[in-house]
């Protein structure tokens, strides 16, 4: 769960319109593969289950259910990835409650949700949010030192934004 801070004075002008986010040192991470990637993505929750099982762990409903069976560790289903888990991910995100995304995709084959794919990966860069989109860039995720620490990053202020343009779009 993310902590908000604002910027304190002094802090540079590019920072004036943002605000400091913390991740806290347990992890909210969400697992999501498509269906080329399920036994890979198991195969690395298998291999990193001592990291995973300090955190808390979401994924789309295939995923999440496929990974519990064949580790054991709990992670919280939500939707199927093409019945909207994708965006369930992505909501998360935006009320602080996804802290890092590991994300197997096929880049082989056309997927139906591909447009919620793409929402996804936004949403995660408008919050910073780190994602990784395959195997090696998840392992050199899960073995950052960050890993084990609070992380503070600047992100928008949402509710200046919301302030900011409702005053200005007359
Ligand atoms: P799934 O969804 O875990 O329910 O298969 C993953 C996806 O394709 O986004």
């Amino acid at each position: 769960m993310r902590v908000l801070k604002t910027m304190e004075n002094g802090d540079d002008k590019m920072h004036e319109n943002h605000i400091t986010l913390t991740i806290g040192k347990q992890k909210n991470i969400a697992l999501i593969a498509h269906d080329g990637k399920k036994l890979d993505m198991m195969e690395w929750c298998e291999k990193n289950k001592e990291i995973l099982k300090n955190h808390f762990l979401n994924g789309t409903g295939t995923t999440a259910r496929m990974i519990t069976d064949r580790t054991g560790l709990p992670v919280r289903g939500y939707s199927s990835g093409p019945l909207g888990g994708d965006q369930q991910i992505g909501a998360k995100i935006v009320e602080g409650r996804i802290d890092l995304v590991i994300f197997f995709s096929d880049p082989l084959t056309a997927q139906p949700h591909d447009p919620d794919v793409k929402a996804l990966l936004r949403i995660a860069e408008v919050y910073d949010i780190p994602i990784a989109h395959n195997c090696a860039s998840a392992d050199f995720i899960i073995s950052s030192p960050l890993m084990n620490e609070e992380y503070e990053h600047p992100v928008i202020d949402f509710s200046k934004n919301i302030q900011d343009r409702a005053a200005t779009l007359l």
